[in-house]
């Protein structure tokens, strides 16, 4: 019995809504919500493409293969 009751407190302290700290692979952190105690992020707004600009290296390779298509290029 005593061990259920260790665990509801555990449980209720993790749901508990509380400041996190999120931490992303490229270093980046941020100070954010949430009812876990850390986050880990893979990416984030500092090393997203879309902030980065590597979007726009995805989109120069579509005009390369059109360019590639249109003089039958392989
Ligand atoms: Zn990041």
């Amino acid at each position: 019995m005593a061990k259920q009751k260790k665990i509801d407190e555990k449980r209720n302290k993790t749901l508990t809504y509380h400041k996190v700290k999120i931490t992303c692979a490229c270093g980046a952190e941020y100070d954010s919500g949430s009812t876990k105690e850390e986050i880990h992020v893979d990416i984030c707004a500092n090393c997203h493409p879309f902030y980065t600009g590597e979007s726009r290296l995805v989109d120069t390779e579509g005009r390369v293969e059109r360019f590639k298509k249109k003089y039958k290029l392989k």
